[in-house]
């Protein structure tokens, strides 16, 4: 047992299962009969602790009560971790009590809680964040206290998605004509992708990527008529937003943008605009009551839209069912734009915003989680920005941020709003979206109403570049080229060589009668 920490690691992937620290410390002093310090040392050595979320009222914090009547043995092993881990902390930090109460394993400020991430920091020897951006603020916000003990044990790991899912399964097309252009070795090693570079400027292998993804918008407009029974054009921009619903993530920008479109067809009917599709997906928690009336809106927005046939089908809105992985295999492949919207320095990192840019669509984006490294790996001209930034979104609420200004200043974000309000999107009732408006306009916690402008102005951008098949096509080869870093190959080697001190050894590749035949058992 005094080697245990050299055979395994364990990652607590979240705060989810940090209750392991004081189970594993149960183990050792309880069945195993170790002294405490031993123990500890074993411990600590073991776990290591990735942080997941940004947004303080994500992580977990279990009620004491319960804690004692469920897990009393497990409570009273957190009661000596924190006494001696609040010894360190009263030499390191002397004389600061607010410090202590602070970092405490218990909050004590009102009804008492365990905080779980404390224990998790507390038992791990590191800590990451799951992007560059995210990595930082945690030193920076969530985890400052923690950082100012323990700089050492902070460490970054970007996440990736598997090439294997999100490119060869998911889009066998554009797998067969990358493995024609640089032989297979890519799908091993995605670094390898850089060579797709130099045909970004071949007008043949062009025509064959737009080909492909037309043919994956067909694909997708099938599924899509399947599940909706609406009709989809493939030739239209799809721009496609499909993740969890949250404020945070913001789809209700995204249905605001495709309204004020709305309103300007109806307003001049002659106007020449991008035809698109947009295209939403996702569920959102079960008490989550805003996400769902944000859920809401969108098919409300759809229904109007859809039917009016005054706008010669220029905009169409898709509310995908069901968004499940199996479905984002259909989808990820199929669009022309990546939403990745969130209020910068709320999303710690993303991953569909990586498995977009790889089956090479174009990404509309904050400077928030992954997205920053994406913009930096396929090049700003290559990447559409948008929106404040973590710093000035800190200054903006330092000052005192008032949403109703930014009506006050905008005609056209006020005459989207008022038909919200109006109920012309809700068979002329003015209570349904009620809520949702009150909250834009008197609280507006992400910023919605404040980055609307700018993400309206870098729209019409999208949609002059879309009309250039060229460019675009070109720039769509370059993201997919440049997105090699975010396999999780890369990640999990990370993981390997910085934490887990866990190096290669040689297997054995089963054959494929092995395969079968050990699953037919
Ligand atoms: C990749 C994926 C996500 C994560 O999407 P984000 O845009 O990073 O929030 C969520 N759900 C499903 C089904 C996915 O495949």
């Amino acid at each position: 047992m005094e080697c245990f920490h050299e055979k395994f690691a364990v990652q607590l992937n979240d705060t989810h299962p940090a209750i392991a620290v004081a189970e594993l410390m149960r183990l050792l002093i309880d069945e195993y009969v170790l002294p405490w310090d031993q123990a500890w040392s074993i411990t600590t050595r073991t776990f290591a602790y990735t942080n997941h979320t940004l947004l303080p009222e994500a992580l977990e914090c279990w009620p004491l009560a319960l804690f004692a009547r469920v897990l009393p043995r497990h409570l009273e092993i957190i009661y000596e971790i924190n006494a001696r881990f609040l010894d360190q902390v009263r030499i390191h930090f002397f004389g600061d009590e607010e410090r202590i109460s602070r970092l405490s394993l218990i909050d004590e400020r009102g009804e008492r809680y365990v905080r779980m991430a404390h224990l998790a920091c507390v038992g791990s020897h590191a800590i990451n964040g799951v992007a560059d951006l995210h990595s930082e603020l945690l030193k920076q916000d969530v985890l400052h206290d923690f950082h100012a003990l323990w700089p050492g044990r902070f460490q970054n790991k970007t996440n990736g998605v598997t090439p294997r899912r999100w490119m060869v399964l998911a889009n066998p097309r554009l797998t067969q004509l990358i493995t024609a252009a640089i032989g297979a070795d890519w799908i091993q090693d995605l670094d390898q992708l850089h060579r797709l570079e130099p045909l970004a400027g071949d007008a043949g292998f062009r025509q064959q990527w737009a080909d492909i993804k037309r043919a994956n918008k067909q694909d997708f407009a099938t599924l899509a008529q399947a599940s909706t029974g609406l009709l989809i054009d493939p030739d239209s921009l799809f721009d496609v937003q499909v993740k969890r619903i949250h404020e945070y993530k913001r789809q209700h920008l995204n249905i605001l943008h495709v309204i004020a479109l709305y309103h300007r067809l109806k307003s001049s009917p002659n106007l020449a605009m991008t035809p698109r599709t947009f295209i939403f997906g996702g569920k959102a928690a079960p008490g989550y009551w805003l996400a769902k009336l944000i859920i809401k809106l969108i098919n409300s927005v759809g229904d109007v839209i859809n039917r009016d046939s005054t706008i010669r089908n220029q905009l169409k809105v898709v509310y995908l069912p069901n968004f499940n992985v199996r479905n984002g295999q259909r989808v990820y492949p199929a669009a022309d734009l990546s939403e990745q919207i969130s209020t910068a320095g709320k999303e710690a990192s993303g991953t569909g915003n990586m498995k977009f840019t790889m089956n090479g669509a174009l990404t509309i984006g904050t400077l928030d989680g992954a997205n920053v490294e994406i913009r930096q790996q396929v090049g700003a001209d290559n990447f559409f920005l948008f929106g404040l930034d973590t710093d000035q979104a800190a200054a903006l609420w330092q000052s005192g941020y008032r949403p109703l200004d930014c009506c006050e200043s905008d005609d056209e974000l006020r005459d989207v709003i008022d038909l919200i309000r109006n109920g012309f999107f809700s068979r002329g009732d003015t209570e349904l979206f009620r809520p949702l408006l009150n909250n834009l306009l008197h609280h507006d916690p992400y910023l919605v109403l404040r980055d609307f402008r700018s993400y309206s102005a870098c729209q019409q951008e999208v949609g002059a570049q879309y009309a250039d098949s060229n460019q675009w096509v070109r720039k769509s080869v370059l993201n997919s080229a440049r997105s090699g870093l975010f396999s999780s190959d890369r990640t999990i080697r990370e993981y390997c060589r910085d934490i887990w001190q866990a190096s290669a050894v040689p297997i054995r590749l089963l054959s494929q009668e092995e395969v079968t035949g050990g699953f037919m058992q």
